[in-house]
């Protein structure tokens, strides 16, 4: 084998795992598109110490640290089908390469997609987000929007209630009595039209649009998105998927292995719920996890 463990996804998750196992001295290869889930916005929050830094800038630091360890290497390009040889895993790319290892771990995050309303989409990590721990502090005591997708959007609303006066969307979502009195005692205002676009100067938000022509007035409207596992590699091999809250999770254990022997899944596509803390803790596991396998395995 070529290295000792091939990461495929080089962000937070992926660089957090290479880096112990780096610094434990092993052969450790990132594969990574550069293409991390929060590419949209420019500034992560809450990660202990970048608090408000451009999550690209996070990166390319990291990065930078890990090809200082003589066993690291970083490869740029696009995993596109792994298989189990042997004892370990041959790992192929789009540039027709094939990289082995003793281990994997899969670190390649997932991808959003959002309903189809005119002005949504350009907004996505701006003025349109879905977090309020990452994004709610910037907004706070303006207008805020919740746009329903499924019945975990009434408790989105709620929460959001805590940073700002807040109006949820219904667009077409069916509400439960039960839904509407806890909307009612959290003070969250109700639209029941369906949304046809929203407008603002550049990636701002002013308003959303009703179907009846109205508008209301909101700065950032919060929406849960539909999530997909940005790589089919996980299936390929056999791993275990999840239907999880907001989309699928590869199973994994306490020492993030999947259901196949020597495969390790970490960050975004390994839990819930997601943050670039979360997806870091999941690489440190993951790595160190590895790392004892190579050991004792
Ligand atoms: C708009 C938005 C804003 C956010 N803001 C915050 C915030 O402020 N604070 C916070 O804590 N969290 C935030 N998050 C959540 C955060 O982005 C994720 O929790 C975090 O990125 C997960 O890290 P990860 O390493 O698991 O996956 P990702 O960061 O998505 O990285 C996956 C990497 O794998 C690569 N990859 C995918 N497929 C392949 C393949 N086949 N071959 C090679 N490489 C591949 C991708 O290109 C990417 O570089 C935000 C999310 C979104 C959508």
């Amino acid at each position: 084998m070529q290295n000792d463990v091939v990461i495929i996804g080089g962000a937070f998750a992926g660089l957090a795992a290479a880096t112990y196992l780096a610094r434990a001295r092993r052969r450790v290869c990132v594969i990574d598109s550069g293409r991390p889930r929060n590419r949209f916005t420019e500034a992560s929050h809450g990660f202990l110490g970048s608090d408000g830094s451009d999550p690209s800038s996070i990166l390319a630091k990291a990065r930078d640290q890990l090809v200082a360890y003589p066993g690291a290497t970083l490869v740029s390009g696009e995993a596109v089908a792994a298989r189990a040889v042997g004892d370990g895993f041959v790992v192929s790319l789009s540039s027709g390469a094939e990289i082995s290892a003793r281990k994997v771990i899969l670190a390649f995050g997932l991808r959003d997609s959002l309903e189809p309303i005119p002005g949504l989409w350009e907004r996505w990590g701006k003025t349109v987000l879905h977090c309020p721990y990452c994004h709610g502090f910037e907004f706070s005591d303006q207008p805020l929007g919740v746009l329903a997708r499924t019945p975990m959007s009434m408790h989105q609303a709620c929460l959001i209630a805590e940073w700002g006066p807040t109006t949820l969307f219904l667009n077409s979502v069916e509400l439960e009595p039960e839904h509407a009195e806890m909307l009612a005692s959290h003070g969250v205002a109700i639209e029941r039209g369906k949304v046809t676009r929203l407008t603002g100067e550049g990636h701002g938000l002013s308003a959303v649009e009703l179907e009846d022509g109205r508008k209301s007035q909101v700065s950032a409207l919060y929406v849960a998105p539909q999530s997909s596992l940005a790589s089919p590699i996980a299936a390929q091999l056999g791993a275990t998927i999840d239907d999880g809250p907001m989309g699928p999770i590869i199973r994994t254990g306490g020492d993030k292995m999947t259901t196949v022997p020597g495969l390790y899944a970490a960050g975004d596509i390994a839990r819930a719920p997601h943050s670039v803390s979360w997806a870091v803790a999941d690489g440190v596991t993951a790595g160190t996890a590895v790392h004892r396998a190579l050991v004792f395995g």
